[in-house]
This record gives C-alpha cells, sequence and structure tokens, in this order.
C-alpha cells in the first residue's frame, strides 16, 4: 500500500538492527484517516472472505482491527487481553505468547463468551516478526472451535520468520507493506 510506505520511509526509525519505530502514526499517536484507509484496504484483500470478527491483542492492534472491523460491515472486534484483570471471568481462552520487543514471555486470554464455535475469524495486527502474536491468536480461535480466515497485517518484517510459520499452518496472510531488510538504517521494501 503506496501510502502506507511513504508514510513508513518519511517518519519510520529504524531501532538496531530489526525494530522499525512507527509512533508518529501507528504506535502512539493513531493517524485516523489512514487508518481508515488500511481497514479499506484488508477488506479489499480479503474480498469474499466471510469474517463474523476480528481478533487482536491489547493495545496497538485495537485501533486497526477497530477501523477493518468497519470496512466489513462493523463485525465486532475482540482484543485479547494481557493482564489478568479482575473483570475477566475465569473461564477464558488462553496462550503463551513470546514478546519479540520485550523479549519475554506472556499469556493472552480471551473470555470464552466472545468467539463462539464456526465463527469465521480475521486477525488482525499492526506488525508481523516472528509470528508469535498471531499463532497465540490462532491457538485461541483453535480452542473456541472457530475458524481462523487469515491474518491482516499492517506492517511485515519479511526478513523474520513469522510469515513461513502463518502459512506453514495455512493461514492466509496479507501484508500492506513488507519490509525485505534495513539497510544503513533505511527501509528497503520487498515483496
Ligand atoms: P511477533 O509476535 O510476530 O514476533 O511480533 C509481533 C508483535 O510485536 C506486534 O504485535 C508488535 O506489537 C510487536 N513488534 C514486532 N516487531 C516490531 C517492530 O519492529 N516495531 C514495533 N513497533 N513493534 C513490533
Amino acid at each position: 500500500m503506496d501510502l502506507l510506505k511513504k508514510r513508513i520511509e518519511e517518519e519510520g526509525k529504524v531501532i538496531g538492527n530489526n525494530i522499525l519505530k512507527v509512533d508518529n502514526f501507528l504506535n502512539h499517536q493513531i493517524d485516523v484517516e489512514l487508518f481508515i484507509e488500511m481497514g479499506k484496504e484488508f477488506k479489499n484483500r480479503f474480498a469474499g472472505e466471510k469474517v463474523d470478527k476480528i481478533i487482536t491483542i491489547e493495545a496497538s492492534g485495537i485501533a486497526i482491527a477497530f477501523a477493518t472491523a468497519q470496512a466489513f460491515g462493523n463485525v465486532p472486534v475482540v482484543f485479547a487481553k494481557k493482564q489478568e484483570a479482575g473483570n475477566l471471568s475465569g473461564d477464558v481462552y488462553s496462550s503463551n505468547v513470546f514478546s519479540f520487543t520485550k523479549n519475554k514471555e506472556y499469556v493472552v486470554r480471551v473470555d470464552k463468551k466472545y468467539i463462539n464455535k464456526g465463527e469465521r475469524v480475521l486477525i488482525i495486527d499492526d506488525f508481523l516478526a516472528n509470528g508469535q502474536a498471531a499463532l497465540g491468536l490462532m491457538d485461541i480461535i483453535d480452542q473456541a472451535g472457530a475458524l481462523a480466515v487469515g491474518a491482516g497485517i499492517v506492517i511485515e518484517k519479511g526478513f523474520q520468520d513469522g510469515k513461513k510459520l502463518l502459512l506453514e499452518k495455512n493461514l492466509k496472510v496479507e501484508s500492506l507493506a513488507i519490509i525485505k531488510e534495513f539497510s544503513d538504517n533505511k527501509v528497503i521494501f520487498g515483496q
């Protein structure tokens, strides 16, 4: 998606060897107009797929999941929680996720009442790195007896294993921008 790639080129900051910081429009401040366009683009990429619900992980996935849900006719958005909260019933699906950016494992939880057997669920997230967040969501979808129809990713880092692992699970993956590499602190896009 050219509009997104332009923003990454102009505003993205490469941190170390493999982290991209895009706080300006994606992870700290949200560019609403861009998000609405990205939501429509996900709808195009998954055209023809029946989607009952969208799932993501708090916090960075929520806004893009919301924009995508609007393009899909206001389907519900469910976001997996990372903290054990008093207001979450004990009856949850949970999965362990190793965080790429924080270098530690955490648990994601979804209340059983929010994913039902047979539902067709689209995974949406801001980044795809090693695929652990998306695999955790797939695990929760599986536990519920629902079906993962695909993963829509804003920025895929194509030099990491995530896409490969999701494709091995027969999940359709659509990324709006694919980064081939970082070179001299610049982003090089690929396919
Ligand atoms: P994965 O589970 O695919 O290894 O990593 C995906 C999650 O890690 C995303 O939900 C995102 O929050 C975070 N993440 C991974 N790589 C980056 C990155 O380069 N920049 C930012 N801002 N977040 C990232």
